[in-house]
């Protein structure tokens, strides 16, 4: 097409890297070059020579000046420095960029060349979601506000869409302080100019953007529907790339939402399983029980033991597929688990011991003969509270004094901790 005549036979590389039309606007560009950049970057297995000629084609299109230029004049032209010391790839920062940017296109080899194409922050929101909601899955829909680049002056800031390069930095964005921390040695330190806020640019009073007011974005209400999948864990993400803020000549960062698993007040998750603790009378645990446990789902489980079973304190029974949907499989469950506890009576009568007796199976640990018992000594079991007593004794360790609130058999005990002390 024009291929006769020479100064024009170079000026459409960059748009054919990009594969954009040469009217392509900043969007497009921006678009074009985020997909193209992902899918080459060398972290991905992609091309580093391609990675660079893509950050190369971006660095100079996105730029008004430098576009221009190349329109005009073709690659050679930037080359020669013709864009005002503006030639890429010799820019003092780019090596900070390279910190600053972080993101996907911070490192490699490119790095130089998408020093533009900083990456903007994430927006991370905690979700707080029942169990309920996790075991069936549900929907949620959040209203957030965030930064869109200014429609009516795409995100240029200006009317006119021109810029005055910031005297204070130089158009870089950033300014460098130099510190003497000893006769030989010098810190030198880099940070956002504070004239152009980072940008690099000054907008004329005259020429803001009357939108924005020369902020080059606004502000956009926006309701995302965040699906909260069967099964999800507590921690795990739901992403909504390019969500977060957006701000000029910065890739925008992803909203991300935390999975926050709420307390339930009767089940308890562990991984794909659920446990429940449920109490039984001694009468239940050695003649049977029957409850209606109500799941997640609604569901009404009838829960019994078999005809003659004996449930003991402490034990476990387990229900295949009643516990979480498994993620992605929902299909799948994990096991709910049900942890006994008994309640024993605080007390019987000799009627009932002896009515008891007649009934459960007869067991004497130790035969004791008249003569034996003789030979003891008479104890006394009183009732403790374990808790209560290894804090007595850590108290008494600690003031080496007994506590005047002890009763006449526990003098004796508390003192004896002491002496062995000693
Ligand atoms: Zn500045
Ligand atoms: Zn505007």
């Amino acid at each position: 097409m024009f291929g006769r005549a020479p100064k024009r036979s170079n000026n459409t590389k960059y748009y054919d890297t990009l594969g954009v039309s040469k009217n392509a606007s900043q969007d497009d560009l921006k678009k074009a070059y985020r997909k193209a950049a992902i899918k080459n970057h060398p972290d991905k297995g992609g091309d580093p020579e391609k990675f660079k000629e893509l950050a190369q084609a971006y660095e100079v299109l996105s730029d008004p000046e430098k576009r221009e230029i190349y329109d005009q004049y073709g690659e050679d032209a930037l080359k020669e420095g013709m864009g005002g010391g503006g030639g890429a790839g010799h820019d003092p920062f780019d090596i900070f960029q390279t910190f600053f940017g972080g993101g996907p296109f911070g490192g490699g080899g490119g790095s130089s060349r998408s020093r533009r194409q900083r990456r903007g922050e994430d927006v991370i929101h905690p979700l707080k979601v029942s169990l309920e909601d996790i075991y069936n899955g549900t929907s949620k829909k959040l209203a957030l506000s965030r930064n869109i680049l200014c429609s009516k002056c795409k995100g240029k800031g200006s009317k006119s869409g021109a810029s005055i390069k910031c005297a204070g930095c130089q158009g870089s964005g950033m300014k460098v302080s130099i510190r003497q921390l000893g006769p030989s040695m010098i810190q030198q330190m880099q940070h956002p100019c504070n004239d152009c806020k980072g940008t690099g640019e000054i907008i004329s009073a005259r020429d803001r953007c009357p939108q924005c007011k020369g902020e080059k974005v606004v502000q956009e209400k926006k309701v995302l529907e965040v699906v909260v999948e069967k099964g999800m864990q507590n921690g795990q993400k739901i992403k909504f790339p390019g969500e977060a803020d957006e701000a000029p000549d910065t890739i925008t960062g992803d909203i991300v939402f935390i999975v926050q698993q709420k307390e339930h007040p009767k089940f308890k998750r562990k991984g794909d399983d659920l446990y429940l603790e449920h109490t039984l009378s001694l009468t239940e645990s050695l003649c049977g029980f029957q409850f209606v446990l109500t799941h997640l789902d609604g569901r009404q489980l009838l829960m019994k033991s078999q005809p003659g079973e004996v449930i003991k304190p402490d034990q476990f029974k387990g229900i295949n597929d009643e516990g979480m949907p498994i993620y992605q499989r929902s299909f799948m469950k994990g096991k709910l688990y049900l942890h006994f506890a008994v309640v024993f009576p605080d007390s019987i009568s000799p009627d009932q011991c002896k009515a008891l007796k007649g009934i459960l199976p007869f067991r004497q640990s130790m035969q004791l003969t008249d003569v034996e018992l003789d030979e003891c000594e008479e104890t006394t079991l009183h009732d403790v509270n374990m808790e209560e007593e290894m804090r007595r004794k850590k108290h008494a360790r600690a003031q080496e004094a007994y506590d005047e609130d002890e009763d006449d058999d526990m003098h004796g005990g508390a003192q004896r901790v002491q002496c062995a002390q000693q």
